[in-house]
């Protein structure tokens, strides 16, 4: 049940399936992610704005298993605007998380609409270069937001974490993200749900004799993109991290690739506004 390791740009070690956390209430937060380590999963996506860091960090220290073998993310909250609010989340997030630092964190959404996104990043870029994280990013960052980013910063992040599924496969984003080192997260890789109804996909989960998550979940990994589904039982972890004793063939991973349509579940990173 071992996840694969991607190593990132500078050396640090991601394992490419995680668990995420977003949309779990706090009250439900601790048996969900000790349910999750105990299904096996060592890496943890978290948010300030999904507002239950403390007890991601609360269930890390209860499981018994060294923090250190498990990678955790979190990323900063669009509430903060200014460099001086990016500092003092970041303290913050390093108290609610407990015994756990995250391994990475991602500036969460650019908000081009609201604010200068290389303002908040300054403070990003600090904790890196004082050891605070081991790895940065950015999420919803779409090639001009990027390309913005990267002409202005010394540091390239790590991982660009968007919307990404077999409706949405962003294959302009993943290429240039890989021409310039940097590692494709995918959120909302089943798209909440709706892959699951697809013919095409439950006609290869019915040949495998697998289950339509399954194969949403290996053409991820197939396809180089780390992932990190959310549920909140226990069976259905267990099934999201079975990916391993399988494979796609090559005319499954295009049949798959050919379902793309720029379907969004999500919201649009270049509108999207919104302040959690
Ligand atoms: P998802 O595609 O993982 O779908 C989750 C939904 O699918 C839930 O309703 C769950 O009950 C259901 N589901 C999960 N496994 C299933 C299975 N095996 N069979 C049937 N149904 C199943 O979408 P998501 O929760 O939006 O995204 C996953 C993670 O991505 C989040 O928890 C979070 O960590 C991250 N995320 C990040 C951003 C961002 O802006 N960076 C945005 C959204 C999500």
């Amino acid at each position: 049940m071992t996840a694969p390791q991607i190593v990132l740009n500078n050396g640090v070690s991601i394992p490419q399936l995680g668990f995420g956390v977003f949309q779990i209430e706090p009250e439900d937060t601790k048996a969900a992610v000790l349910a999750a380590l105990e299904a096996g999963y060592r890496h943890i996506d978290g948010a300030q704005g999904y507002r239950n860091e403390r007890e991601v960090g609360e269930a890390i220290a209860e499981s018994g298993i060294d923090p250190a073998e498990i990678f955790l993310t979190s990323k900063l909250s669009n509430a903060h605007l200014t460099y001086d609010e990016a500092h003092r989340a970041i303290d913050q997030t390093i108290v609610d998380a407990g015994v756990k630092t995250p391994d990475l964190f991602l500036l969460h959404w650019p908000l081009p609409t609201v604010r200068d996104y290389m303002i908040v990043w300054r403070a990003v870029e600090e904790a890196y270069r004082d050891g605070i994280f081991p790895a940065v990013g950015v999420s919803n960052f779409h090639i001009p937001h990027l390309e913005r980013l990267l002409g202005d910063s010394d540091i390239v992040p790590a991982v660009n974490q968007i919307e990404l599924h077999p409706y949405l496969s962003q294959k302009p984003i993943r290429d240039f993200d890989e021409a310039h080192g940097i590692v494709t997260e995918a959120w909302s890789p089943i798209g909440q749900g709706l892959l699951l109804k697809d013919d095409v996909i439950g006609g290869i989960a019915a040949e495998l004799g697998r289950t339509p998550a399954q194969v949403v979940l290996r053409w991820h990994l197939q396809s180089g993109i780390v992932v990190f589904p959310k549920s909140s039982t226990p069976e259905r972890m267990r099934e999201n991290i079975a990916l391993f004793d399988f494979e796609l063939t090559a005319d499954q991973m295009a049949a798959i690739d050919a379902l793309n349509r720029d379907q969004r579940t999500g919201m649009d990173p270049d509108t999207f506004r919104y302040k959690f």
